[in-house]
Order: C-alpha cells, then sequence, then structure tokens
C-alpha cells in the first residue's frame, strides 16, 4: 500500500518561532497587545481598509458583524446555502432568519438574480463568500445592495489574496470577514479578522471587540478610565497566536505561489477530461485572480461523485465532499426549508468533489491523484 495522501496539510513558513519566542520572552500574553496590532496593520495596509480586528475565528467575525447592524426579530439576511455554517449563524444568534440564497454553477457562489428575487422589506444585509479564493459575482452583488439600501458583508474567509479587477477580495462590501484557521491558506490554528472599508462602523465595532467598553478610547488618551458602554464580547485572540500569525501574514505571498504550483498542475492534467465532459473544473473568469484556496471537480451527477470519492479513498487519498447545504440540513429544515427550494444548490453540492491540496504538494503527488482519477471509470 502506498502512503496515504492526506487532504490538507497546515501552511508552515518555518519561521514563527522568531516572534513567537518574542511573546514568550515578554510580559504580555493576554491580547490586543504589540502583535495583534502589527497584524491589523498589516491588514490594513494590504487591503488598504481604515480598520481591521483581529478575532479569534472567522465565526467570531460574522458574529461581531452581525451585532453591528442591531438586527430585530423578523429581519432577514440573505446568504448563500452552499457555505460554512458561520455564515448563517452568526445573523441567527444576532436576531435575524437566514434567508438561502442559490449558487451559480460557474463559481459555485451567490446567484445574483436569486439573490434578487429573495429580497423582501425585511431584509437587512447581503452575505455572500468567496468560495474557493475566487470571487463571487460581487460587483453585480453591490449594486443590488445599494438599490435596495442593504449592507454588503464579504465572507472571506477563502479570500486573502485573491484579487478582482486588480482589486482584493474583503474591500467591496461594507464589512469583510476573513479566516486563519489551520485549513485555510494562512492561520494561527483558529484565527480570523473583521475589517471594514468605511469609517462609520469604527467605533462600535471597537467597542464590541473590547467586551463592550470604551477601552480604546482609553488606550488613545480620550479617557481616563474604561467603562461598559455596551453589550460586546470576547473576541480578540492571544498575543501567542498573533505573533504566529505575524509571520504567516508576512508570508502570504509564498503561500499563495506554492499552493498555484499544485493548482496549475491539476488545472493542466485534468483540463483533457473537462473538454471530454467527464467533469467540470472551476472557472477562473478575466479580472479573476485567485489564491488557489482549493481545487475541485463538479461531476456529471451525484453517482458519479461518490463512484470517485470511494474509489480515490480506496487508493488512500483524501477528496472530501463539501458542503451539506444549509438549507437542507437538519438545522434549516427545522427553519422550515425543503432540499427542493433549492434545486440547483441541491444538485451541485451532491457533485463538487475536492481534492487534496497544500502549499508545497509535490508534484509527483497530485500526478498521482490525477493518474487514480484517470485510472477510474464510473
Ligand atoms: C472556514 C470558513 C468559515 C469559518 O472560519 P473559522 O475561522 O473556522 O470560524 C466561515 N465561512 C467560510 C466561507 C469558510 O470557508
Amino acid at each position: 500500500m502506498r502512503d496515504p495522501i492526506p487532504f490538507n496539510v497546515p501552511f508552515r513558513t518555518g519561521t514563527e518561532h522568531r516572534y513567537l519566542e518574542q511573546v514568550l520572552g515578554g510580559r504580555g500574553y493576554g491580547g490586543d497587545g504589540p502583535f495583534a496590532r502589527r497584524c491589523q496593520t498589516f491588514l490594513q495596509d494590504w487591503l488598504k481598509v481604515p480598520r481591521a480586528w483581529l478575532t479569534t475565528s472567522c465565526t467570531a467575525a460574522l458574529e461581531m458583524a452581525a451585532m453591528l447592524l442591531s438586527l430585530e426579530p423578523g429581519d432577514e439576511v440573505l446568504v448563500p446555502s452552499f457555505t460554512f455554517v458561520a455564515t448563517a449563524s452568526a445573523f441567527m444568534r444576532a436576531g435575524a432568519r437566514p434567508v438561502f440564497v442559490e449558487v451559480d454553477e460557474a463559481t459555485m457562489t451567490m446567484d445574483v438574480e436569486d439573490a434578487r428575487r429573495r429580497i423582501t422589506p425585511r431584509t437587512r444585509a447581503i452575505v455572500p463568500i468567496h468560495y474557493a479564493g475566487i470571487a463571487c459575482d460581487i460587483l453585480a452583488l453591490r449594486e443590488l445592495a445599494r438599490a435596495h439600501n442593504l449592507v454588503l458583508i464579504e465572507d472571506a474567509a477563502q479570500g486573502l489574496d485573491a484579487w478582482l479587477h486588480g482589486q482584493p477580495l474583503g474591500t467591496f462590501g461594507s464589512l469583510a470577514t476573513f479566516s486563519f484557521h489551520e485549513t485555510k491558506n494562512l492561520h494561527c490554528g483558529l484565527g480570523g479578522a473583521l475589517v471594514t472599508t468605511e469609517e462609520h462602523w469604527i467605533d462600535r465595532a471597537d467597542a464590541l471587540w473590547q467586551r463592550g467598553t470604551d477601552r480604546t478610547r482609553m488606550l488613545k488618551g480620550m479617557a481616563d478610565r474604561y467603562t461598559w458602554i455596551e453589550v460586546g464580547s470576547s473576541f480578540y485572540p492571544t498575543e501567542l497566536q498573533a505573533a504566529f500569525l505575524l509571520d504567516q501574514l508576512e508570508h502570504v505571498t509564498q503561500s499563495t505561489t506554492a499552493r498555484a504550483q499544485a493548482w496549475n498542475r491539476y488545472a493542466q492534467r485534468l483540463a483533457p477530461g473537462a473538454a471530454e465532459g467527464r467533469w467540470r473544473l472551476q472557472d477562473v473568469a478575466p479580472g479573476q485572480r485567485g489564491n488557489h484556496h482549493c481545487f475541485y471537480l463538479l461531476l456529471p451527477d451525484a453517482a458519479q461523485r461518490e463512484s470517485l470519492r470511494v474509489h480515490l479513498q480506496a487508493q488512500q487519498i483524501a477528496a472530501y465532499v463539501h458542503y451539506v447545504p444549509l438549507h437542507s440540513s437538519p438545522m434549516g429544515l427545522r427553519l422550515g426549508w425543503r432540499a427542493d427550494d433549492l434545486p440547483r444548490t441541491e444538485d451541485l453540492a451532491n457533485r463538487l468533489l475536492r481534492l487534496p491540496l497544500w502549499a508545497g504538494l509535490p508534484a509527483s503527488t497530485a500526478d498521482r491523484v490525477v493518474d487514480a482519477i484517470d485510472a477510474w471509470s464510473p
């Protein structure tokens, strides 16, 4: 039996210990320290946004974004059904009802026309994701949000160092969230960030981030003590995580480039099968520069997807299914949705298969995966 091929190997620069040792040699571990600030400054400079807040996860960043909206019972938030649970649950925790939207086949992201149809007088926000590090139709969604006076929040968990027409993902909406979970391109074990392109969110977000206090004003010398001003929470990571993350952020291009090598190998070798109609590959339209977060195939039907997944598993190759649609999950059904409410999402999710991918995946490993796929017949 040949060595198993894992699905993911968390990115390591090999130099994370340098900043970690500085934390260990100092006296501040708790968070909101120099390394958190350096990570935030890095993100602000990289994205050219006025403010970034480091969080314990992308889930926490989405929860902060949801709290900023001051939602009321009955308010609705448009989210794709094909996403990670936090895209929906963060807004539910803040009192809103998630309204699930279909995805389009080219990018597996929010379908603009379906989003338009689902807007009601109670809709408050649109929260698309950028699947696999390729932009959704964010310009059309931004127009839609503007026309209906809705807040556009990008769940850019998979979108760092991905670009559309030269503009980084996470800077098209009013707010955006990133993930630094170990399965993402950059990480600190588990972490995230909230960013905003609009100054008017900053004071309240500062207060939420500081557990609902005006501590940020005190740190800026605008008050001599800090006190409770609203209901916030504990959102920021420790300095240990921030130190690890800063080193990773400083290697962002290295991570993307290394993933690109494996991604391009798959794309090149799987193109003939796509031309023959054996599967469909991710669409990379003009103007898109992805970050190679994941590589997937869309098989012609659910049975073939399962057959290929089992075939690869038998050869010790971890190919994953992703995501189980939210509207037809046990929670979605409890909210009153039925699987056939979003037939296209249901169909596409059943046909998608993700291949192993990480920064530094050797060409020989990519070849072994493709050889195994070539040897498969449905
Ligand atoms: C990974 C991911 C999340 C959650 O990120 P965490 O940092 O693990 O909370 C949310 N949304 C999307 C689209 C993701 O891919």
